[in-house]
């Protein structure tokens, strides 16, 4: 069996943001050789998501309003974790939901996808460097 293991990075300039890491992890299995396996990709953190859905800007707002209406980033007050002194309590509940990883099969080396099916990295509490766990294994 092969396995293979990279990390992405990423800064995002704001708080809030989501990227379609989709090509990066295509990358990964190219350079994985695998051709028939499994590939695991989720974030190291605990302020950030990786999931799947489609790529279209309206629902990455309809995100963003969705998640602060669950999660308000303010009052900052309103989270007992920001009593640490902390003020990304928002964050957690946010990565929370949208969760924590995806698993996708791989068929003859290629992401084994429905039709529009995407991969994001989902960030909530940015402006710092954060790192994604790519881990590939099969033949
Ligand atoms: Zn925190």
């Amino acid at each position: 069996m092969k396995s293979y293991r990279e990390e992405l990075w990423f800064n995002l300039p704001t708080r809030r943001g989501f990227v379609n890491i989709t090509e990066k992890v295509e990358d990964c299995i190219k350079k994985s050789g695998v051709q028939e396996g499994l590939v695991l990709i989720n974030a190291m953190h605990i302020t950030a998501s990786v999931f799947i859905n489609d790529d279209e800007s309206g629902l990455h707002q309809d995100y963003e309003a969705w998640l602060e209406q669950l999660a308000p980033h303010e009052p900052i007050s309103r989270y007992q974790h920001n009593r640490t002194g902390e003020d990304n309590g928002d964050a957690h509940l946010k990565r929370q939901i949208m969760g924590r990883e995806v698993v996708v099969a791989i068929t003859k080396g290629k992401l084994d996808f429905g039709p529009w099916e995407q991969i994001f990295y989902g960030e909530f509490d940015g402006k710092r460097k954060k790192r994604v766990l790519v881990k590939i294994i099969g033949e």
